[in-house]
């Protein structure tokens, strides 16, 4: 099937790096990433992770993103940051335009502490907020109100954070639309440079899964889902934010010519996970990915402690994909973007056709108006990407 090998040549774009700060104040009942809550592990964490960063050294990657996320990085004081930061420097070749960005939760945060992270380097926040309405807030079990929120955003412009995002989630049970475009209506009046809206998930584990498996909370039906997200990409739309995937949006500038300067505004660290680049993933949970190989950490803080401090590194396990799992990889991760598979390169990296390839499948899903196809690309319609898993799963 495949003419070439092209696919596992040294991808030479400037690498991500991930840090997995794993401590939390509250576990939220829907959330699947890996933390903990007994923060007196912090001072042997940073141990470990300064030794993880020290013998994960590579020489071959240059690295324009450094992205701290978790759990919730904001737990951590702004010295502590700062050493993260500086050791990252230390032992990684970080160019001196990165982004680095830092996740806050705003009950963990105050205007000093805003400052003392600008001035530990952090040059972007991404702010979960989730909701400003203080049932949602209730029902996803956070520890701020939709007043903190506020304060939160309102202290990092202050401190002068010109580059921030905020988190929302929607699609919560008994939600209507009205408290959906009123949450939308209170993120962009701060004006935040980005936008991430998540439709609620059920994930397998959580307490939030249980609850709707043994018939304690009903979801929200498919249909007022859809029309919450069509809403989002309409409210967006009309404020200036440009949607560059299923749940992300950048803000543009109005320029003269029109809407402009989105592409700066985009989360670059995300950008990596969607566009094949490379990434190194630190801390417990964290995945790394070479092409082809994809290895990832110990999900377990104490574990991650004991590896490290006997000089070991964390890992649990690792996969070398192959071409055919790169490519619906590559397809799933094209489709996740609003540009779409650009055709030209999946043929040239695959060595295949991607049009003579999946013509069957094309036509199917173009005649149900959830795919365009034009020249060179192949990207969902508004009315394919709810449905994106199931749509990637037909060109496999
Ligand atoms: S959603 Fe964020 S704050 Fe809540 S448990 Fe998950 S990582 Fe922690």
């Amino acid at each position: 099937m495949f003419q070439n090998s092209s696919c596992f040549t040294p991808n030479l774009q400037p690498a991500g790096l991930y840090i997995h700060i794993p401590f939390c104040v509250k576990k939220c009942p829907y959330c699947d990433f890996y933390s903990i809550t007994d923060g007196s592990l912090h001072p042997a964490f940073m141990n470990a992770l300064i030794s993880e960063m020290r013998m994960t050294r590579d020489p071959n990657l240059t690295f324009d993103t450094l992205y701290m996320g978790g759990g919730t990085p904001s737990v951590l004081d702004a010295k502590t940051i700062e050493k993260i930061i500086e050791t990252a420097r230390q032992s990684y070749e970080i160019l001196s335009h990165a982004e680095i960005t830092l996740e806050v939760n705003p009950g963990t945060v105050s205007l000093k502490q805003f400052d003392g992270y600008r001035c530990s380097g952090v040059n972007r926040l991404n702010i979960g907020v989730q909701s400003f309405d203080p049932v949602n807030l209730q029902f996803l079990g956070r520890i701020h109100s939709g007043r903190d929120a506020h304060a939160a955003v309102t202290w990092a412009q202050k401190a002068g954070f010109e580059n921030m995002g905020l988190d929302l989630i929607y699609g919560i049970p008994n939600q209507t639309k009205k408290s959906w475009l009123m949450d939308l209506k209170l993120a962009v009046e701060s004006e935040p440079q980005h936008l991430s809206c998540y439709i609620l998930s059920f994930e397998p584990g959580t307490p939030l899964y249980r609850d709707r498996q043994e018939g304690r909370l009903k979801p929200l039906a498919e249909p007022q889902v859809c029309e919450l997200f069509e809403t989002t990409l309409e409210f967006l739309s009309h404020h200036g934010y440009v949607q560059y995937e299923i749940s992300n949006f950048a803000r543009a500038r109005t320029g003269s010519s029109g809407l402009k300067g989105a592409e700066r505004n985009r989360s670059r660290h995300n950008m990596k996970y969607w566009k094949f680049a490379p990434y190194i993933g630190l801390g417990p949970s964290a995945h790394s990915f070479l092409e082809p190989r994809r290895y990832w950490n110990c999900a377990d803080v104490e574990k991650y402690i004991q590896d490290l401090d006997a000089d070991k590194l964390p890992l649990a396990g690792e996969e070398r994909l192959s071409m055919e799992q790169l490519m619906i990889e590559a397809i799933y991760l094209g489709l996740r973007q609003t540009k779409g598979i650009l055709i030209d390169i999946f043929d040239k990296k695959f060595g295949v056709t991607f049009k003579t390839m999946f013509k069957d499948t094309i036509a199917v899903l173009e005649s149900k108006g959830l795919i365009e196809l034009s020249q060179n690309r192949c990207a969902l319609t508004s009315g394919g990407m709810l449905y994106l898993d199931s749509i990637a799963a037909l060109f496999t």
